[in-house]
């Protein structure tokens, strides 16, 4: 079985090691945002031979071709998924580090918008939202 990424490595004419696929199976099975660490326990529970070396060098490889996608939610450590083929921004929760994913087209066209302002044609951007669910008991004073 060949995973995901592992295939989008093939079509850019990397070569896959062992280690390398196994990597690119976790990452590809990953629904969620694992920083190096988490990806290490997962690919080693699966090649217990797995070093975090690897991890980390394989990891900003695929990074480095556009395979993966870095975010930094806050907490200082890099968190990678697959590259998405449609954008999406994240919502994180600062109590659980849950991390929510949403599009807004108004915030993409106002985006868009503020960028022409200034003089350009926007080609990318970052989002990230950081709240607490209103349900914790939090402040809720609307005013
Ligand atoms: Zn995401």
């Amino acid at each position: 079985m060949v995973s995901r990424i592992e295939q989008r490595c093939i079509d850019k004419g990397m070569k896959m090691t062992d280690q390398r696929r196994v990597i690119a199976q976790v990452l590809s099975d990953s629904a969620d945002h694992p920083d190096v660490e988490e990806v290490y326990r997962r690919a080693t529970a699966k090649d217990p031979r797995i070093s975090i070396a690897t991890v980390y060098r394989t990891v900003r490889l695929f990074e480095e071709e556009s395979i993966l996608e870095r975010h930094d939610f806050g907490d200082g450590r890099a968190r990678y998924e697959e590259a998405p083929s449609e954008h999406h921004d994240h919502l994180i929760d600062v109590n659980s580090a849950r991390v929510i994913e949403f599009t807004s087209p108004e915030i993409e066209a106002l985006q868009r918008e503020i960028a022409r302002k200034h003089g350009f044609r926007l080609v990318g951007h970052r989002l990230e939202l950081y709240g607490v669910p209103l349900t914790s008991g939090g402040d809720s004073d609307d005013k």
